[in-house]
């Protein structure tokens, strides 16, 4: 089984924490031991773990990251986000984190975080887990 989930992103570039989304997949699954897969499927979005407990962390990634990745640029792509496109491949587009004992492995301070790049849109990501 594969849980989908659809969100709205409310700004172009923006950290949403899905955390508590995907603990809920968990739970629902009576996951005990094994492995979570979370897949996103656009090309102009992302997935990452980091810190959920500063609102700071995930600003200053944002900024940084329009630094090295600026919205324009010369890009030829002719949909005008082509820094969305890049910085969907660098941050990446699945996550696989460890279940153990009904829950997930994360850190104190580790939150998972479905990364808008050129919002605001109707999103969807997919939860898989695999257990053993
Ligand atoms: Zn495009």
């Amino acid at each position: 089984m594969i849980f989908d989930h659809h969100l709205k992103t409310g700004r172009r570039q923006e950290f949403v924490d899905i955390t508590a989304l995907v603990e809920a997949d968990l739970k629902a699954a009576s996951a005990n031991e094994g492995l979570c897969v979370v897949f996103v499927t656009h090309t102009t979005a992302a997935l990452t773990i980091n810190e959920n407990a500063d609102p700071a962390v995930p600003q200053d990634m944002l900024s940084k990251l329009a630094q090295l990745v600026p919205e324009n640029d010369n890009y030829r792509h002719l949909e005008g986000n082509s820094d969305a496109h890049i910085l969907s491949t660098l941050i990446g587009c699945s996550l696989t984190i460890p279940v153990q004992q009904g829950k997930l492995v994360l850190g104190t301070w580790q939150g998972i975080f479905f990364v808008e790049l050129d919002g605001p849109r109707q999103r969807c990501f997919k939860v898989k887990l695999l257990s053993g």
